[in-house]
């Protein structure tokens, strides 16, 4: 295996996964995988250092912060922790720490699955809550976090002080919010900490106040201040104050206890009315914690025990199919409801015929059912001593949706329908451009498409835009009606002028995610303009391979994509990507596409990037030819070279500067 190339690959799923969710708060991928993909990547960084890229995502926290808040500079960083998956591994952690200190405690504490919020009081009064972000800058989501119900707004002391903890959704709170979007044909939130992330970045308070969330308190900033010693003497203080404090605490005094206490966190974690995903293991003693000090990600006194992902056993009744946008066949085991990590699962992936065949999974079957992250649940094993006079498995040979042959590549472990009629498709195709984190039409969920499509009123994501044309027709539908088409017709007006990344993203082109096409329209701000680009121009983007590129090329060349183009054009939809700060007045990045490179003095890369896009310059990772600037710090190195072998201009950190109190 080319191992350069491998970490490049873990590299690009990596940071499309964070983009994902962190910004976008919609992951694409379970987190058992995603924690897999890192420990792999962080493994081959220790064994290849020389390979190991500046920008790495080992070393990042969190995701990118997003425009529409002001932003906030935490006095303190707000750090991620490191993971463990094994009790080697906290054994390993315990004989890290016993070299560099003696005397110490462990306090457990639950790990609470929301996202993490700082709370700023100033004389016992609340004035700032904001986002963790990139760990150094995050959102300022004040007038949202103070609708939850157990976040004080006025201290039982008045004293200014800082507090962090973790918001979260209860699942009794997200059961209600998911049937209540099933029923309004809205996209459902995948589990209750993207529903808490995408909750406490919402614009509408009155929509957060109503969504119950909930938060633990756990950390102060500069305990000392007010005379703690002790991790606990802080959840003893947090209380007193009026904060919510998990209680299911506990002290320890070397790792063997700990490990037992985690087993039984284990089996207490089942019984909770919120979402855990591990259990956090810090040293007790604030002296000896600031002996230990910090890595640039992590305290090094404080690790995270992930638990392993929650699996059930029940009856698998019969095995379906689900057809893909792409045409991709998806075998779907339909289970005897069970509860698992607070809802009913009746569904799980069987992912294809090899997967099924490995496990021999047969219908009447008892299987073992895993949510690995809460994405989608899966089956992880048959349970054969249960098993009854049950059928070898046979995949399907026609399309269940048009009835076409399916076709299977000896290289690919999936079966394909390739049908260009074939509804599933088409009706897949659609629900994806109308989708959150595409043209947002939220009114465009699964039961109005497939309705639409059945009456032969929607065929195609540019059918979309003549739905105005069917009025009568689309009011005296079921559950349609008057007020409802009327709001429906308003949100796909109002999707005209979504921005280009998006309109990118909801195509739907193969490899083409929502972060790779904020790249590509970064780099080519209009559709026409990347309609036009060649393979090897797209190669010159760093975080474009050859799969992506020949996916785009292929795409933007089909008679397909021409209508669909000239069809956006003629009805107005927005087909350019431009910065939207029309506030921000002229200087020197406003517009300008910025690459940031080397070692700066004066700023860290997060502080850098977020001047820049106050002035309303875009920052990209990769030289290209659409870059306007590059600021060089120290020891610059093959970004500094393309950018002189294209000739763009490139300043020091100190000329940087100098723009920036221009700006
Ligand atoms: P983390 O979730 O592993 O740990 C740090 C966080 O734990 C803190 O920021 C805090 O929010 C939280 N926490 C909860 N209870 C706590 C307590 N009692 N004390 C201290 N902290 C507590 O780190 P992270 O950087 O937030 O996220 C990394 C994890 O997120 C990954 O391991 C992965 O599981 C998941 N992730 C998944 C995807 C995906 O695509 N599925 C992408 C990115 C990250």
């Amino acid at each position: 295996m080319d191992i350069r190339k491998r970490m490049l690959e873990l590299e690009q799923i990596i940071n499309e996964a964070n983009y994902n969710y962190y910004t976008l708060d919609a992951p694409t991928i379970s987190d058992f995988e995603y924690d897999k993909y890192l420990k792999e990547l962080i493994k081959l960084e220790e064994e290849y250092p020389e390979y190991k890229s500046d920008n790495s995502p080992t070393v990042k926290i969190g995701g990118v912060v997003l425009d529409k808040f002001l932003k906030y500079t935490h006095t303190e960083a707000m750090m991620s922790l490191a993971n463990s998956f094994n009790f080697e591994e906290l054994k390993e952690f315990d004989e890290r720490v016993s070299k560099e200190v003696s005397g110490y405690d462990y306090v457990l504490e639950l790990k609470i699955d929301g996202l993490a919020i700082s709370l700023v009081y100033e004389e016992g009064l609340l004035v700032k809550a904001a986002t963790r972000g990139d760990g150094t800058i995050g959102e300022d989501v004040t007038s949202n976090i103070k609708t939850i119900k157990t976040v004080p707004l006025k201290l039982k002391e008045n004293i200014s002080i800082i507090v962090r903890g973790e918001v979260f959704m209860p699942y009794s709170s997200f059961n209600k919010l998911n049937e209540q979007r099933e029923k309004e044909g809205l996209e459902l939130f995948r589990n209750p900490r993207n529903a808490a992330a995408g909750t406490v970045r919402q614009l509408d308070s009155s929509v957060v106040a109503s969504r119950n969330l909930d938060m633990f308190s756990y950390a102060i900033v500069n305990p000392s201040n007010y005379n703690l010693k002790t991790q606990v003497e802080v959840l003893e203080y947090l209380k007193t104050l009026g904060f919510k404090v998990n209680n299911n605490y506990v002290l320890v005094n070397d790792i063997d206890s700990a490990i037992d206490e985690i087993n039984k966190y284990d089996i207490l974690r089942k019984e909770l009315s919120y979402d855990t995903d591990g259990v956090v293991i810090k040293v007790n003693e604030f002296n000896l914690q600031e002996e230990l000090g910090f890595t640039v990600k992590h305290p090094k006194w404080a690790i995270a025990y992930k638990f392993a992902p929650e699996e059930v056993s029940t009856k698998l009744y019969d095995i379906t199919y689900q057809v893909g946008r792409t045409g991709v066949i998806t075998p779907v085991a339909e289970l005897e409801p069970v509860l698992i990590s607070g809802s009913v699962v009746s569904r799980a992936t069987l992912h294809n015929e090899d997967f099924i065949k490995n496990l021999d999974v047969r219908i009447g079957d008892y299987v073992v059912v895993r949510k690995a992250g809460e994405i989608i649940p899966e089956v992880v094993k048959v349970l054969l001593e249960e098993r009854k006079n049950t059928e070898p498995f046979e995949m399907i040979h026609k399309c269940p949706s048009c009835l076409e042959t399916i076709y299977r590549d000896a290289d690919e472990a999936d079966w394909y329908c390739i049908n260009p009629l074939c509804p599933a498709q088409a009706v897949n195709k659609i629900i994806h451009f109308a989708s959150r984190d595409a043209m947002n039409i939220g009114m465009l969920g699964e039961k109005v498409v497939k309705q639409l499509y059945d009456e032969g009123i929607l065929k195609d994501i540019i059918d979309i835009y003549n739905l105005k044309n069917h009025y009568d027709e689309m009011i005296d539908l079921e559950r349609m009606g008057e007020k409802r088409v009327q709001n429906l017709l308003r949100a796909i007006e109002e999707s005209k002028t979504r921005s280009l990344d998006r309109l990118l993203f909801g195509l739907g082109i193969r490899h083409v995610g929502a972060k790779i096409s904020k790249i590509l329209v970064t780099n080519y701000p209009s559709l026409d303009l990347l309609k036009e680009a060649k393979k090897e121009d797209l190669l010159n983007i760093f975080e474009i391979g050859d799969s992506i590129a020949s996916s785009v090329v292929n795409f933007f060349s089909s008679d397909y994509a021409e209508k669909l183009i000239l069809k956006f054009n003629e009805i107005g939809i927005n087909t350019t990507y431009e910065v939207k700060n029309e506030e921000i007045t002229d200087n020197p990045f406003k517009d300008k596409v910025v690459v940031l490179t080397g070692k700066l003095e004066k700023f860290t890369r997060g502080e850098a990037k977020a001047l820049i896009e106050s002035l309303g310059g875009n920052v990209t990772s990769s030289v290209s030819k659409n870059t306007d600037l590059v600021v060089a710090g120290t020891d610059a190195g093959s970004k500094l070279k393309e950018a002189e072998r294209l000739n763009i201009k490139v300043v020091d950190e100190e000329t940087f500067i100098g723009m920036v109190n221009n700006g």
